[in-house]
């Protein structure tokens, strides 16, 4: 079923000029099941012209109608959940419920984008003399380039898409490389409810070569870059040296907080389950369990008995919990942040080594006797890999929460408003959630601060993103 992917440039689904490739593996098999093609520089300066046509088109079309366009393409794409879900659970590895799920995710955050359209308001702003108007106009900000990771293969991309559509802007995205087919069906769904040509671009190539062309180009009036931290500030400079508005989602090293009054059962199976959701390659993962003194026997105990019953397996499977890493570079930095933490003392509680020789398949992980000279306590593990700390009082998890520079999601679980408060104004985080998991639904914010980026994917704050503000002051005649 699954098919050799293409790029989308100026309404037309086809190869790379040169016809190069690159191929796609199934992470459960390390079988080549397709390819993907990479862009030249000549494709790439033809989605520039189309996204400028396309801008040109797309900025005229009321909210009112890029609204309905964009539920009819929410709706094709409930309608295909099933065979996107599939592609998904191929490339990327995750168990097709999970897959499912995203891509119905995908769906309403597409139609929460599309009613918020409607109410890009600005305002009118009292004057100072009779006769005067002074308006505030949001305007779309003009074409987006996109860049997006393996991860959440339609959410990374749906987010950026809808919000850029919404607005009226024209976007190209490079989607990821080892997980093509589904955001490139996620992409189809648009087509095929009739957006208009040149609104959405779709490329694939050498990331460093697409980023490093697109974001000084002058078409390109905002950025937008999910990945590590590393490659955002490189990005995030490229896009200060030319001037461009940018958002950037980067790494993670959640704080899990959990005090001694809280509900112990409950907080080890919702963050266990959290932790290896998506074999914890997801960017808000909880990391450190920073769990009180009085409780943390008992919480290591339930969340290492859930962490070996974990199913890991094919995510084509019934049954499956969890899949394969999702590329062989996951497998050696796994190992790498393992071994380095029990060489210097960590004990391994659960896991610790592949599974096989075949599929990057990786044990749930769970350590103990962890210090802050250890990479794993300081590196965003991305894997499923718990770090399991205990700590005396408030004031002392309040400075490991906040020791790392990264400043994305945060976790606690306590049964005192008094505490859930204090824990909630004095945690370093862009996010934080308490006594259960409440993030990243389309109308909440999404997004960090300190080195896990700036700017948010969701919420009015994310529509906000893709518009310019004018001031327009008017006098009568
Ligand atoms: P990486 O740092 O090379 O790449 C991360 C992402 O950035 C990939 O999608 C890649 O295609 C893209 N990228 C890399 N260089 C780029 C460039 N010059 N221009 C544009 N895009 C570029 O590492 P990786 O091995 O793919 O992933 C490993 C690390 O990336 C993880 O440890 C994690 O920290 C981070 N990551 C974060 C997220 C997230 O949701 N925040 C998702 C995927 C990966």
């Amino acid at each position: 079923m699954y098919q050799d992917v293409l790029l989308h440039i100026d309404g037309q689904w086809r190869a790379a000029t040169g016809g190069r490739t690159i191929p796609v593996l199934n992470p459960a098999t390390e079988e080549v099941i397709g390819t993907v093609p990479h862009a030249s520089q000549a494709d790439m300066d033809e989605a520039l012209a189309a996204a400028e046509r396309g801008f040109a088109t797309w900025r005229k079309v009321s909210a009112y109608e890029r609204a309905k366009l964009m539920r009819k393409a929410a709706d094709l794409l409930r309608s295909r959940a099933d065979s996107i879900a599939k592609l998904m659970t191929l490339e990327q590895g995750k168990p097709l419920p999970e897959a499912k799920m995203e891509v119905m995710a995908g769906a309403d955050i597409i139609d929460w984008f599309a009613e918020e359209a409607r109410r890009a308001y600005g305002r009118v702003i009292p004057a100072r003399g009779e006769g005067i108007y002074q308006l505030v106009v949001k305007e779309p900000v003009g074409p987006v380039a996109a860049f997006t990771p393996w991860n959440f293969p339609i959410n990374q991309v749906v987010r950026k898409l809808s919000a850029a559509l919404a607005t009226g802007c024209s976007i190209i995205v490079k989607a990821p490389e080892e997980t093509p087919a589904s955001p490139a069906e996620l992409i189809r769904c648009f087509i095929d409810v009739g957006l208009p040509q040149g609104v959405v671009g779709l490329l694939y190539g050498v990331p460093a070569e697409i980023s490093s062309y697109l974001i000084p180009h002058p078409t390109i009036r905002k950025v937008t870059f999910t990945g590590s931290t590393p490659v955002g500030k490189h990005l995030a400079e490229l896009a200060g040296k030319h001037m461009k508005r940018a958002t950037m989602e980067l790494g993670g090293h959640a704080p899990a907080i959990v005090f001694d009054d809280a509900d112990v059962e409950v907080a080890s199976k919702t963050l266990a389950t959290s932790k290896f959701r998506n074999a914890g390659q997801v960017c808000v993962s909880p990391t450190r369990f920073l769990v009180q003194e009085k409780v943390f026997d008992q919480f290591v105990e339930k969340f290492t008995a859930y962490a070996k019953s974990v199913k890991v397996g094919n995510g084509l499977e019934e049954g499956t919990q969890m899949g394969p890493l999702a590329n062989d570079r996951r497998i050696p930095a796994m190992e790498a942040l393992i071994g380095d933490a029990t060489q210097k003392g960590a004990e391994l509680r659960a896991g610790g080594s592949r599974i096989g020789n075949k599929g990057y398949f990786f044990e749930p992980t769970v350590l103990t006797g962890l210090t802050r000279e250890m990479r794993a306590m300081n590196e965003e593990p991305f894997g499923p890999l718990a770090l399991m700390v205990p700590f005396r009082d408030f004031d002392e998890v309040v400075e490991e929460a906040n020791r790392l520079p990264f400043g994305l999601a945060a976790y606690a679980f306590t049964r005192s408003a008094k505490t859930a408060n204090a824990i909630a104004s004095q945690v370093e985080s862009g996010m934080m959630t308490i006594n259960h998991l409440g993030l990243a639904l389309p109308e909440v914010p999404f997004g960090g601060i300190k080195d896990s980026g700036y700017g948010s994917e969701g919420g009015s704050e994310a529509i906000e993103a893709y518009l310019n503000t004018k001031f327009v002051t008017q006098a009568g005649l």
